[in-house]
């Protein structure tokens, strides 16, 4: 056992939930990785252990917890496509909804009265043009977002009825990847802006298409709030310092505060990696918002973070360290 305890952390082997094992091992913790390993990856397992399991397999999860007797429970796992929620809704209001639930009883039965829920916003219903808080009316346009505001009236519900005290925590762009090269961002397929933008500069793909740059912002294209990935790994760690001290129930958003446009991050990937992207203009995608950029201001007041690596040079300069990495084991594998 680690000096300050041990923390499962479901969806520990993902690109968020790793970067938070990571920073969990630094503050003194022992983070314990239950993940089905379906979108995680083994490799990303540094600060082990590593237990295998589905979070609905609740006979697991308790086999996990007596073994650990973690104080904590930090919760990453997700399905995260908006399109595929769409398609096949059951089996985001089963896993993300389900599963969670699992999660809670499991916490509820082991004794486990602290859960830090990690809440990658996706796309929404959200008003544009507005630095979006915790207030923020919140109108699901899609059963992926429906499947995690499901969770957060459950975290209430279990706080009321067990004493379960909570931190949830916001964002929308995750980005870049830890500045010491140990783990980063691979998805299958990868849908996000700035991995496809780099893989476009190292030719990995021959162009990045622009999806829409007819959006009423200053270049026409969407503007988005991008945040380091060991920033956010901070912010959960405060999250979990805050629980250890006593803190009751809350909310943050995490963001930077500033928006960035599809072609600000690929002028800012021209300008890291000097090579020249190429790119076609196509239709909008369905569903995205024009502007969203995160106010994290009640986040920097109560949790005491504040974003290190908010630069748009350092995010896309360690996403591109480690996206050569990524190349260059593809090219041995
Ligand atoms: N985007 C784009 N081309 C791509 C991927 C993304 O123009 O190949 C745009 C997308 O429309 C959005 C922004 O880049 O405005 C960020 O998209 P991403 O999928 O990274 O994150 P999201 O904001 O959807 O969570």
């Amino acid at each position: 056992m680690s000096d300050r305890g041990n923390i499962l952390v479901a969806g520990g082997a993902g690109y968020i939930g790793s970067n938070a094992c990571k920073a969990l091992a630094r503050a003194g913790y022992l983070p314990i990785t239950f993940d089905s390993l379906v979108h995680g990856h083994e490799w990303a397992v540094k600060w082990v252990p590593l237990k295998r399991g589905d979070i609905l397999d609740r006979a697991r999860l308790d086999q996990v917890i007596t073994q650990y007797r973690p104080s904590a429970i930090m919760h990453f796992t997700a399905f995260a496509y908006v399109g595929d929620s769409l398609t096949d809704p059951g089996k985001y209001y089963r896993n993300n909804a389900g599963g969670s639930l699992n999660l809670l009883e499991a916490a509820r039965d082991g004794d486990i009265n602290q859960f830090v829920f990690s809440s990658n916003c996706a796309t929404d219903g959200m008003p544009d043009r507005i630095r979006i808080t915790v207030e923020t009316p919140q109108h699901p346009i899609n059963p992926y977002r429906a499947s995690k505001l499901m969770v957060e009236r459950m975290l209430t519900d279990f706080g009321t009825a067990h004493g379960l005290r909570s931190v949830t925590l916001s964002y929308f762009n995750a980005a870049g990847a830890d500045p010491d090269g140990e783990i980063g961002e691979h998805h299958d397929p990868e849908t996000h802006l700035i991995p496809i933008v780099l893989d476009a500069a190292s030719g990995q793909r021959p162009h990045v298409t622009i999806f829409g740059d007819d959006y009423d912002t200053p270049d026409g294209t969407c503007i988005r709030d991008y945040i380091d990935v060991s920033d956010l790994a901070d912010a959960h760690v405060k999250a979990i310092l805050a629980l250890d001290t006593g803190a009751g129930s809350q909310t943050f958003n995490l963001g930077n505060g500033t928006g960035f446009s599809v072609r600000a991050v690929i002028e800012a990937v021209e300008h890291v990696t000097g090579k020249k992207v190429q790119t076609k203009v196509g239709p909008r995608r369905l569903g995205d918002p024009l502007s969203l950029v995160s106010s994290a201001d009640a986040a920097g007041r109560i949790l005491l973070w504040s974003p290190q690596r908010a630069a748009t040079d350092t995010i896309v300069g360690d996403a591109w360290t480690w996206s050569l990495d990524l190349t260059a084991e593809r090219m041995m594998a």
